[in-house]
């Protein structure tokens, strides 16, 4: 590689003068910014200049799209995301080259946040876990059935979208080291090789960890320790060392749930997170038969952040038409503060910030007002305050 090229490749990893952006790739996604980065690329924010429609290109890094075994991963990913038709599943449009040489896969955009951001401020309900945790099984139910292992499922691999009145709605993204086992039958020893050095420590499976052979059980496991991290807020296995985790997730048995989780949940999560795999919950569907069950008997609590103020009730309000902020590892990495899986009030755009609403006894209204009103009261107050500070200074005797 020649110096200018160094140079070009460093600045593609450099986000804000990115040469892709403002480009338009393969005639037709017009490049508009980055969502995010991960190991494999970059993805971005892209118009179909055709069809006006937003879409999310991912690129391979171009060192890695000249690795075979990589770049016929990447194919497996568009491959996967095309053939598993399911609307928990972010759906792959178009797969192809760049005139540089880098492959691309243009996937349907998803306009919402990460699992990883919604567990920043910590441990969720148990009734929003299940809801979560069940379409996540679902739309492995759906990969596992096309012969579709996803093998490294993790909380930045999962979108949250608000979508026609439903909140918390499920994507499951980053089918990158999937492994098609159809393929494997054909015989493609070096892939599974490859693939036996990617993953996630902390979502890794033990027979994942000890090198062995990997079956759909494994995102079973990992399904596992998504629901423990969303019901208490923290992964079981986590550490600074990448090796101790892994040995942890072959050894240790995970610490306790907190003791508020219903029993139903914990026994759940405790066949999920079996150490071997004949002794989980078979299949991705029977998570979903069992999450059926379950639910129903449980509080829904706080599926929406509400908070309590003397007797009246506020409920912050979005409009659900609204496409929600992206995201990206990237913000997150940057410690991007977030307050209940929401951006924070600072980074909100004002539009959203005005179309908040308040529950005031059985009224809405909007929430600029009542702050409006708060201020009109704090005001009241202190003028009386000084009004009779000065009557009774005047009515006082005075002491000479
Ligand atoms: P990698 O294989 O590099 O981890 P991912 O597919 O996980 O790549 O994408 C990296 C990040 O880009 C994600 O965590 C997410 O923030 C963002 N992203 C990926 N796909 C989409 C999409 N279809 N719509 C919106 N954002 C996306
Ligand atoms: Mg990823």
């Amino acid at each position: 590689m020649t110096t200018n090229a160094r140079l070009d490749e460093a600045q593609r990893t450099a986000a804000a003068d990115d040469p892709l952006i403002g480009t338009v790739l393969a005639s037709r996604y017009r490049v508009e910014k980055r969502l995010g980065a991960g190991g494999m690329g970059t993805v971005y924010l892209a118009q179909h200049i055709k069809l006006q429609k937003p879409m999310a290109v991912k690129v391979l890094h171009k060192e890695m799209s000249t690795v075979t075994e990589v770049v016929a991963r990447f194919e497996r990913e568009a491959i996967a995301a095309a053939r598993i038709d399911h609307p928990n599943v972010v759906a792959a449009t178009d797969f192809g080259t760049l005139e540089d040489g880098c492959f691309f896969l243009v996937l349907e955009y998803i306009a919402g946040r990460s699992l990883r951001s919604a567990l920043v401020p910590g441990a969720m309900s148990a009734h929003r876990a299940l809801h979560i945790a069940r379409q996540i099984a679902d739309a492995l139910s759906a990969a596992h059935d096309a012969g579709i292992v996803h093998r490294d499922l993790k909380p930045e691999n999962v979108m949250l979208v608000d979508r026609r009145g439903r909140s918390d709605v499920v994507k499951v993204l980053d089918f990158g080291i999937a492994k098609v086992t159809w393929e494997d039958a054909r015989g493609a020893p070096q892939l599974t090789r490859l693939g036996a050095v990617f993953g996630t420590p902390e979502y890794m499976a033990p027979e994942q960890a000890a090198g062995l052979s990997v079956d759909a059980r494994a995102d079973l496991y990992a399904l596992g320790i998504l629901l423990f991290e969303m019901l208490d807020g923290r992964a079981p296995f986590e550490g600074s060392d990448p090796v101790a985790v892994v040995q942890r997730q072959i050894r240790d048995a995970p610490p306790p749930l907190p003791p508020k989780t219903p029993p139903d949940v914990v026994a759940l999560v405790t066949r999920l997170l079996a150490k071997k795999a004949d002794e989980r919950v078979q299949t991705a569907a029977e998570v979903v038969r069992r999450i059926d069950e379950i639910l129903p008997r449980i509080d829904a609590p706080d599926a929406d952040p509400v908070t309590s103020v003397g007797d009246a009730t506020i409920a912050v309000d979005a409009p659900t038409s609204l496409a929600l902020p992206v995201v990206s590892q990237t913000d997150l990495d940057r410690g991007l503060p977030t307050v209940l899986g929401a951006r924070a009030p600072d980074a909100e755009p004002i539009d959203v910030a005005l179309k908040r609403t308040v529950l005031v006894g059985t009224m809405r209204v909007p929430l600029w007002l009542t702050g409006l009103a708060a201020m009109g009261a704090v005001v009241a107050v202190l003028l009386g305050v000084v009004l009779l500070v000065s009557l009774l200074g005047d009515s006082a005797p005075r002491v000479r």
